[in-house]
């Protein structure tokens, strides 16, 4: 972990941590704070309808994607640019923040004027340029760690984005390739207590995409949460058999509503503030 001395990630003494604030939000040390929506925004309605539910459990960020990066270049591929107008729409039905994938810097300025947060899937961690470019908006960037990358890798490309003035990294560990083939991806739970070693950085889970099975996304959202995540985000769908995209992977409302519940308690019980906002 030599590469990390001296980088801005890096983090000084145990008292270093950064708790991002975006409006009523917290995000960092303290507290846990749920990230929840479908994984792509496939229709105007859908989208308001899950945004309300969400929001009534207790999540305070919906995750809005227009652009999927997918497999196979014949799956859906996402709503594309113009569903900004849904994020507008949501913006006016719900107190949710908003947050989005940005696939390229073609789409950059249009996604970061109306949503709250950026974020950086996977695929892209190690597209520099594209890292350089969100790092030179002020929107608080989700940096989603590469299936490969190790943990150096992950911390160097969130230098990046540091690098070029954009403080406000969030980092997500969300499942790394092993042998493993029962579960989508295997998620690296040690990597967010060794994170938070290493760096200053908010540290959240991604338990959807790292089990591929909604019935493994509980534990793997309780298991963020005791190994000291700072939140998780969670793939959520009024009909995840109907979802054009991860729909095996997708809690349901009532799930979801039961999960908001049991992460509450657990996070009263070792003493975080839930970033809810019905629940506490
Ligand atoms: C996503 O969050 O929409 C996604 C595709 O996940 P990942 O980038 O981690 O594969
Ligand atoms: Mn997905």
């Amino acid at each position: 972990m030599n590469k990390l001395l001296d980088t801005k990630v890096h983090k000084l003494n145990a008292e270093h941590t950064t708790v991002i604030e975006i409006k009523d939000v917290h995000l960092g040390e303290g507290y846990f704070t749920v990230i929840a929506g479908p994984c792509a925004i496939e229709s105007e309605e859908i989208a308001i309808k899950t945004a309300k539910a969400v929001e009534t459990a207790g999540a305070k960020i919906f995750r809005c994607s227009l652009f999927k990066p997918r497999t196979s270049p014949y799956t859906f591929q996402g709503f594309g640019i113009n569903g900004i107008e849904f994020l507008k729409s949501l913006h006016a039905e719900t107190n949710l923040l908003l947050e989005t994938e940005v696939l390229s810097t073609d789409h950059l300025d249009k996604l970061a004027g109306e949503a709250d947060i950026l974020r950086i899937g996977s695929r892209n961690m190690d597209n520099y340029e594209l890292l350089k470019e969100v790092g030179k908006t002020n929107k608080p960037i989700i940096l989603k760690r590469n299936m490969s990358a190790t943990l150096e890798e992950f911390l160097l490309a969130a230098e990046y984005i540091l690098s070029v003035g954009n403080s406000k990294v969030i980092l997500c560990e969300r499942g790394i390739r092993t042998f493993e083939t029962y579960t989508r991806n295997t998620l690296d739970i040690l990597a967010v207590p060794a994170l938070k070693e290493l760096t200053h950085l908010p540290i959240i889970v991604d338990p959807s995409h790292s089990t591929g099975k909604s019935s493994l996304v509980p534990a793997a959202s309780k298991a963020a949460l005791a190994a000291g995540a700072d939140g998780v985000m969670i793939e959520v769908h009024p009909e995840p058999q109907y979802s054009y995209s991860d729909g095996e992977q997708s809690l349901d409302i009532p799930s979801f509503e039961k999960l908001m519940k049991e992460l509450t308690e657990m996070a009263n019980l070792i003493g975080k503030k839930i970033t809810s906002s019905v629940l506490n």
